[in-house]
């Protein structure tokens, strides 16, 4: 642990990149194609280097609005305002949770760039409709112990059969993770509820059934049903999951670490309410967001839940996430010079 002091001068690069997915990610929320971010370097004038990541998702946009036409994410991020060097309490200033994120990362690496020694297991990702049982059959080998599978985009009736037609397929202990990206009518709620109760034991969660907004309502018609509920769109930012862990304590938080915020205030939160079940996410960032992701991951105790880990298999092969992602990802799966690789590939 190196220590930086408040007003040491570290000197401040950033890249944009774009990743294709390799078929375009259908959610409720419709196509989305190419994933784009910014990787930040910070460097000390001895010399020692920190990498954060700045992946924002368009539909966890607070404002709704997405990527303003015409302008960059450098230009929206505002970081060509930041001049060439920084200094460590400029996080103070920094308002938009994405780039709080990427910036803090950065900083902590250049505190302490030890990692913690943890296994943390990795759950799969099944594309909507039909595709998830071939990709399901070709992810097994991996041996993954949760897949998550995007719902809420054909027919719910359509949907219930496919997945009647999934769960035979799924090795014992291996849970099926529902994601519905709030795109639930009432009635599919009520069915896609009464669904998961019959098939309780491969269940572990049914997510974000209804639009963000409806927490309570979604929590007080699974109560007594046996079906756990996790909520992802509601909580964006660690504010917003502070203020939905106080009153759904019973739900699962789907935490995107490169949405959260402030890391230490998430660490403080964490600390204090351990038992409130939460389970990481990538938000599909290049290796250098990845390994910030999992390393939160890592210092939960004990990092029991299957993280979504998975940045890789829905992207094109663009070198930007240079490594195999089995069934668990450990410290040594973050090489020295991993980072500096990544970014000389920008
Ligand atoms: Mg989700």
């Amino acid at each position: 642990m190196t220590p930086l002091s408040h007003n040491q001068e570290l000197q401040l690069d950033y890249r944009l990149y774009r990743r294709r997915f390799r078929k375009p990610l259908v959610t409720a929320y419709g196509e989305w194609v190419e994933r784009e971010g910014v990787v930040i370097r910070l460097q000390t004038s001895d010399g020692r280097v920190g990498y954060g990541e700045v992946a924002p998702i368009p539909w966890f946009d607070p404002n709704g609005k997405g990527l303003l036409e015409g302008s960059t994410l450098v230009e929206q991020l505002g970081l060509n305002e930041f001049g060439s060097t920084i200094q460590p309490t400029c996080l103070r200033q920094i308002k938009l949770p994405t780039l709080h994120w990427g910036m803090e990362c950065a900083i902590t690496q250049l505190v302490d760039p030890t990692l913690p020694g943890v296994r943390v297991p990795v759950a799969g990702l099944l594309p909507a409709g039909e595709d998830a049982l071939e990709t399901l059959s070709q992810q097994l080998a991996l041996g993954r112990r949760a897949y998550k599978w995007k719902i809420g985009v054909l027919p719910c009736k359509q949907e219930i059969e496919l997945a009647n037609q999934l769960v035979p397929k799924l090795p014992k202990g291996v849970r099926l993770r529902l994601d519905a990206n709030g795109s639930l009518t009432d009635d599919d709620y009520k069915a896609w509820l009464s669904w998961c109760m019959a098939h309780r034991e491969v269940v572990d969660y049914l997510e974000q059934p209804l639009a963000v907004g409806r927490e309570q309502e979604m929590m007080d018609r699974a109560d007594g049903m046996d079906v756990p509920i996790a909520l992802d769109e509601s909580v964006v930012g660690v504010e917003s999951l502070i203020e939905v862990a106080r009153h759904c304590p019973d739900a699962v938080l789907i935490v995107k670490p490169s949405l959260l915020g402030s890391r230490a205030q998430y660490l403080r939160w964490r600390t204090g309410h351990p038992r409130q079940r939460v389970v990481y996410s990538t938000s599909f960032e290049t290796v250098i967001g990845l390994k910030a992701v999992w390393e939160l991951a890592a210092l939960d105790w004990p990092p029991l839940a299957p993280a979504g880990l998975d940045a890789s298999s829905a992207l094109e092969d663009d070198g930007l996430c240079p490594m195999r992602i089995g069934w668990e990802l450990s410290n040594a799966d973050w090489p020295n010079g991993l980072e500096h690789e990544v970014w000389e590939h920008l």
